[in-house]
């Protein structure tokens, strides 16, 4: 079962646009891209668009556009762009999460002129006054949403969409209790939970379904716990590398990790609800949460039984630069061993992160 689905979100990742065919095949609605941040999907599904989000394979950056000490992720969305690989996508939503995004969308308007083209203005702070900013934001995305769609994503069609990806999202979770089991390797879990940012969520369930945490024997050899920070599993082969040196994830901070599978509360004010959850989300890089984010990170060491956090921050990340060396400095002091790691979109220097991760994980077994 769990080959078969990998496989299947393995190839929903290097191929997108096949997906938006195949959703093109069944439904009249326009396929509308978002970039890979704390995006409300729902959104997008509830006005009879098919939410996808944008991991482009590869490390080919747009140099002509951008400085060159703008960051990875930046450049390499950019340059998708420019190439046509997300031809696919009818419509575009990009998170106003950091300057570079910001200068992003503008300069993304100038040069490709996309049908549809909007921004995600989320609060950077979870204070009490956010809560009306947040509800106002996301009812003018709805309704530019569906200024685009034609459609109507009224509060019946929002619950049904919250419904759906809860349903993905809970699914997606007892996956995660099988990896902290060991049943299923760092790098298939990070492929399939990455994987339900572009299916639909019907191919998704259909996927995970019959993936119960009790029908799998534990058949993978011991391995260190760890956390991981970050924003992304990016690129995904450092899973793979993790797995290589036994090193096994326990938790973590990822977009594409634990922050994709939080519910959002069903059966009140929709709207409300997807304020909540971000607001009520981990803190990251971009948004500060309930707590800071060095308390989450002890807690969640603490809670999981981790022996040391892995930063898995992107060069020239501005944001994740900002707030590092205090994070870091707080987990050092409570006796929690840190391990830094720089990365580039679609680019892992194997040799050289191999070398390091294994010199952690056995600095990790001697403590
Ligand atoms: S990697 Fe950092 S600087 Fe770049 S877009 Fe993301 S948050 Fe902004």
């Amino acid at each position: 079962m769990i080959p078969a689905a990998v496989d299947a979100a393995r190839a929903a990742l290097a191929d997108p646009a096949a997906v938006a065919a195949r959703w093109r095949a069944d439904h009249d609605g326009p396929v509308i891209a978002h970039l890979p941040y704390d995006v409300p999907a729902e959104l997008i599904l509830a006005a009879g668009a098919l939410p996808v989000a944008v991991f482009p394979p590869g490390a080919e950056q747009a140099q002509a556009h951008l400085q060159g000490w703008i960051c990875s992720p930046a450049r390499r969305f950019l340059a998708a762009a420019r190439q046509g690989e997300l031809a696919w996508a009818d419509g575009l939503v990009i998170p106003q999460i950091c300057d570079t995004m910001r200068g992003l969308k503008g300069l993304w308007q100038f040069l490709q002129e996309p049908a549809f083209l909007e921004s995600y203005n989320l609060p950077r702070i979870s204070r009490a006054s956010a809560r009306p900013y947040f509800a106002s934001e996301l009812s003018r995305l709805r309704d530019r949403i569906q200024g685009f769609t034609g459609r109507t994503a009224d509060d019946g069609r929002l619950r049904a969409a919250i419904a759906l990806c809860n349903a993905v999202r809970e699914r997606t979770a007892l996956l995660f209790q099988r990896r902290v089991l060991g049943q299923i390797s760092n790098l298939d879990y990070y492929t399939l939970v990455r994987a339900s940012y572009v299916l639909p969520p019907e191919e998704m369930l259909a996927l995970l379904g019959g993936m119960d945490v009790e029908d799998a024997a534990v058949s993978k050899p011991p391995a260190v716990p760890v956390v991981v920070s970050g924003q992304l599993m990016e690129p995904l082969a450092v899973a793979g590398l993790l797995d290589q040196c036994g090193l096994s994830v326990v938790g973590d901070d990822l977009v594409d990790g634990e922050r994709a599978w939080r519910t959002v509360a069903e059966g009140g004010d929709p709207l409300a609800a997807l304020a909540e959850r971000t607001l009520n989300a981990p803190p990251c890089a971009v948004k500060n949460g309930p707590v800071t984010r060095e308390t989450y990170l002890a807690a969640l060491v603490a809670e999981r039984g981790a022996q040391g956090v892995i930063f898995l921050h992107f060069r020239n990340c501005e944001m994740e630069n900002l707030g590092y060396p205090g994070t870091r400095d707080h987990l050092e002091r409570l006796g929690i061993p840190t391990l830094y790691l720089e990365t580039q979109w679609g680019t892992a220097a194997a040799g050289a992160v191999v070398t390091r991760l294994e010199a952690f994980r056995e600095m990790l077994e001697g403590c």
